[in-house]
């Protein structure tokens, strides 16, 4: 049984983490840094399903999502609907990150300051980096923008999900409570604001106020292939689990803290973690290659059409966080898109996949 713990960054991931860890009673000296008092992080809010099972506290549910559309380069490919189960939830997320600290602050220190785990390590048996986007320096990340507009209709809920395959990049609209929340990030675009500007007024959706807009880092790479070094382990976004295409991270982490918890809490090898993390790892690892495969290409319009090829199931489970390569490979293949890629991007791609079996 470990005795001293530090987490590093109480997000979404770190505060899971510590909450599973006081709902278990675990008896260790806790100790969780973050410079924020107030959780504010600019999101989508979107969640599946699927992470609820993982999380230790309920969060609320704001709007559940039935209708979907997936459009690219301003032009509407597929729409469809799921059903309630399975279909995407839109939640408070800020709200759920004070709920999760409600439940371990009473029983751990919370140490308003920014750490570095590597500086910490010494002080403690295991640190945990939960720091999101602000860790991993390694990885690639780009800067997205959201906001939180009035509607100028009544607002349905519906999503629509934008591929910008000029900048690399994705444009969203989703309900939130009465009002929309819009965002822009793209690869090859440094400040997003000023084109989530015009996408707002291009789609005459919502009334754009800039002082309702946020940014936010987002890891779109590779997830790092090292989970643990020494007694510093990754966690959630610090670790790269976000899925590139879509910019998924939310049930990454919080899917990766409980499995992280629950070893902690069983006393369990912490070798065991990677193997465990193994599906998500899959997932992020195609994602972060088929991202950078289409930045390599200079091909808009070759792009599109292989976009624009995919059909509804294809699209449906894309939402559900699981890519179909082969699906992708084949669109590919008509339109070129694959056959561009250099010897050099399929081989890292294939170790990396490769590497998650060892
Ligand atoms: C604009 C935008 C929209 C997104 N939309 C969605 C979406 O709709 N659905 C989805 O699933 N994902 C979405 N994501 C991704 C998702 O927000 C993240 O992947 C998720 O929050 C990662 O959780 P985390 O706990 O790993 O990191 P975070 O939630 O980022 O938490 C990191 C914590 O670490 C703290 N911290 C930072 N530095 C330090 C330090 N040095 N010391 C101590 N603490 C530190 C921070 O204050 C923060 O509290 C979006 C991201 C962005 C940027």
């Amino acid at each position: 049984m470990l005795q001293k713990i530090a987490i590093a960054g109480s997000g979404v991931a770190g505060s899971n983490l510590a909450a599973w860890l006081a709902k278990s009673n675990y008896p260790a000296l806790v100790y969780v840094y973050d410079p924020q008092l107030n959780y504010q992080k600019a999101c989508g809010n979107i969640l599946l399903p699927e992470a609820l099972e993982y999380l230790a506290v309920k969060p609320e549910v704001t709007n559940f999502i039935e209708e979907y559309e997936v459009w690219v380069n301003n032009k509407k490919v597929v729409s469809f609907s799921m059903d309630k189960n399975s279909s995407w939830m839109v939640i408070d997320k800020e709200k759920l990150v004070s709920s999760l600290r409600e439940a371990w602050i009473h029983k751990y220190s919370f140490i308003r300051k920014p750490v570095d785990p590597y500086e910490i390590r010494s002080d403690y048996e295991l640190v945990i980096d939960s720091r999101g986007p602000f860790s991993s320096n390694a990885l690639r990340k780009i800067l997205v923008a959201r906001g939180i507009f009035e509607p100028k209709r009544d607002i349905e809920d519906r999503i629509i999900l934008n591929f910008d395959t000029v900048n690399i990049g994705l444009s969203w609209i989703f309900p939130y409570r009465d009002k929309l929340n819009i965002g822009y990030g793209a690869l090859k675009i440094q400040n997003p604001v000023e084109r989530l500007k015009s996408f707002v007024e291009s789609t005459g959706m919502g009334v754009f106020d800039k002082s309702a807009v946020r940014t936010s880092l987002l890891t779109i790479d590779y997830p790092l292939s090292r989970a643990i070094e020494g007694n510093v382990v990754r966690t959630g976004e610090a670790l790269g689990l976000v899925l590139a295409l879509g910019g998924e991270g939310n049930r990454l982490a919080i899917m990766s803290s409980k499995i992280l918890a629950d070893i902690i809490i069983h006393n369990e090898n912490l070798d065991v973690y990677k193997k465990r993390l193994r599906r998500l790892f899959r997932e992020t690892v195609k994602q972060g290659f088929v991202l950078k495969l289409l930045s390599s290409i200079n091909d808009y319009k070759a792009i599109e059409n292989a976009m624009s090829s995919l059909d509804v199931s294809f699209y449906k489970k894309f939402l559900l966080g699981s890519f179909n390569l082969k699906k992708a490979f084949l669109a590919g293949l008509k339109t070129g898109v694959f056959l561009r890629g250099s010897m050099r991007l399929y081989l890292e791609f294939i170790a990396r996949y490769l590497s998650l079996f060892i």
